[in-house]
């Protein structure tokens, strides 16, 4: 079938299109169709894997080993579509595979230019997300940045290009705009209009709108912006505040047939809707009762997307539990200083929790804080949750209180340590380049029976993706095991350690890699579920 939708959003930006265009994209895979989604990042950076988190919040990894915007993790947890380093598109990458091209002298002298060159290679990368994939029926593009940026153009462009080329029926336009409040009550339709212009001076015409509101438009604004912004006034959606999570909004589209209005405008026969799966997550989501409070001990905690993937498999793993998880974001920095008192930092103060996260990172920033934090949770029989940098920062405090090796460390953070617990392998010793040369992408975990891990899998087979360049090295692997710390997973042939457990402990549990990826509304990854089962057995023990 092969149609397209290009998601693009103006007035501002975060007005939530990464979680439009993957409601969208649940919605017509709840219509039986095959859903391919793809993010256009107008950015010059060939892929986030380089941005710091400060910049651009978390790095979504898929399958593959692509470091991605954080949306494709919208579009993992929305829909079932394969996502690899093909549904990804960046400004960098075009020009990149572009001036290659040019390098090997494969335009044959011509000039080349942003039309029709750089948009050729857009289309290029966004039809080849169907070529792969017989079976696709519909691609949804959604394109970073707002209307009116210099950076969306030639993405815009290339939009209008496909819309032309495959004809309306085959390629539509949704957009989605703000609708402010101004003086307490007044919804104001101008800057939508103005947005709407916008695109028309691009050269589309947009076929359906979807309004950010703080409440449901009434039948006569959604009449005004149709007429204002030659739209059908039943193409105009509202995107209302809603107070329970955002995996409703497909349940929000779906009460304003927001489906039933695609399905029309690219000509499919309308098919029996099957939104079960997101009617009984809701039904989950009100059945919740209770809280556990869990303590996120990490670096960026004043930056909500920085640990975006982790934040939602906890809300997953709460739905799962039935029980509401409650965030409690504590920055490690101050906990490094030598008077802190972690028991009071962490323990107290209202702060009380019935489980620690100590997630991904990079740098030495923070560190001490939360090896302290692992110790206290460790002797405090607090269920601990280490991912990545997590499950190294396990190692190391073992180390350093278990081994008495005082100087342990990971050559990350400490080059002359004698103690180098968490290392660089061989292969990466002599990596010059920063961008995508770390242990990237899914790969097999083995699990060791009677273990945590193998209790929540169900399996000793597990496929999980890794984002690093460090490993717990093999040189201390027998003094490790010894004096009692578990090893509770390896890579194929034990080559190389990719799980540690807590002995004597009810949950504790550091892993190499990164679960959050993979975990989904309507199936929370099985660690994160554990992990939270394990909080709400402390927290009921504690009460
Ligand atoms: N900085 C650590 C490493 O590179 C951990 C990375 C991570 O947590 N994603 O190995």
């Amino acid at each position: 079938m092969n149609k397209y939708i290009f998601v693009s959003g103006g007035v501002c930006s975060s007005l939530g299109k990464g979680v439009a265009a993957s409601s969208l994209g649940a919605l017509l895979e709840g219509r039986g169709l095959n859903v391919r989604m793809v993010k256009c990042d107008p950015y010059l950076n060939v892929d986030a894997g380089t941005m710091s988190p400060y910049q651009h919040g978390e790095v979504y990894v898929t399958d593959d080993g692509a470091e991605t915007d954080l949306d494709l993790g919208n579009y993992a947890r929305f829909t079932t579509g394969p996502l690899s380093r093909a549904n990804s598109i960046t400004t960098g990458q075009v020009y990149d595979a572009v001036i290659r091209k040019e390098r090997e002298g494969r335009y044959l002298g011509r000039t080349v230019q942003v039309i029709p060159h750089i948009t050729d290679e857009i289309k290029n990368r966004i039809t080849a997300v169907t070529k792969e994939d017989p079976d696709n029926d519909v691609v949804i593009v959604e394109i970073g940045g707002t209307v009116g940026d210099i950076e969306s153009i030639p993405f815009l462009e290339a939009a209008r290009q496909m819309i032309h080329e495959c004809g309306r029926s085959n390629a539509i336009s949704v957009h989605l705009t703000l609708i402010p409040e101004v003086a307490g009550s007044e919804l104001k339709t101008k800057p939508t209009q103005h947005s709407v212009k916008a695109m028309q001076e691009m050269g589309i015409q947009p076929d359906i709108l979807i309004c950010r509101a703080p409440a449901m438009l009434e039948e006569g604004t959604r009449k005004k912006i149709a007429q204002f912004c030659n739209v059908d006034p039943e193409a105009v959606f509202t995107s209302y505040n809603i107070a329970t999570t955002i995996y409703e909004i497909p349940l929000v589209f779906f009460n304003q047939k927001l489906d039933l209005v695609i399905l029309k405008k690219m000509g499919v026969e309308s098919r029996h809707a099957n939104l079960k799966a997101w009617f009984s997550m809701m039904e989950k989501f009100h059945a919740m009762s209770g809280v556990v409070r869990i303590g996120i001990v990490g670096k960026y905690m004043e930056l909500h997307d920085a640990y975006k993937s982790v934040y939602e498999a906890l809300f997953h793993a709460g739905l799962a539990c039935g029980v509401k998880v409650e965030l409690v974001k504590i920055d490690s920095t101050p906990l490094e200083d030598a008077a802190a008192d972690t028991a009071k930092i962490l323990g107290s103060e209202g702060r009380n929790v019935d489980g620690i996260l100590v997630p991904g990172g990079f740098g030495q920033r923070g560190i001490n804080g939360m090896v302290k934090t692992a110790a206290w949770a460790r002797a405090g029989k607090v269920p601990f949750f280490g991912i990545c940098l997590g499950m190294q920062i396990m190692v190391i405090e073992w180390a350093r209180n278990v081994l008495h090796w005082d100087d342990a460390d990971s050559s990350e953070f400490d080059q002359d340590s004698r103690h180098p617990v968490v290392s660089l392998l061989e292969e990466q010793e002599s990596v010059v380049n920063y961008g995508g040369t770390m242990r990237l992408g899914k790969s097999e975990t083995v699990t060791e029976p009677d273990t945590k891990i193998h209790a929540a899998y169900g399996e000793s087979r597990v496929f999980e993706r890794h984002r690093h360049r460090y490993e717990f090295s093999n040189k201390y692997r027998d003094e490790m095991k010894a004096s009692g710390l578990t090893l509770a997973a390896f890579t194929p042939g034990h080559t190389l350690v990719e799980c540690v457990e807590w002995p004597d402990h009810p949950w504790g549990v550091g892993v190499q890699f990164h679960p959050e990826f993979k975990s989904k509304p309507i199936a929370a990854s099985p660690l994160f579920r554990d992990f939270v089962a394990a909080a709400k057995v402390f927290s009921a023990e504690r009460s």
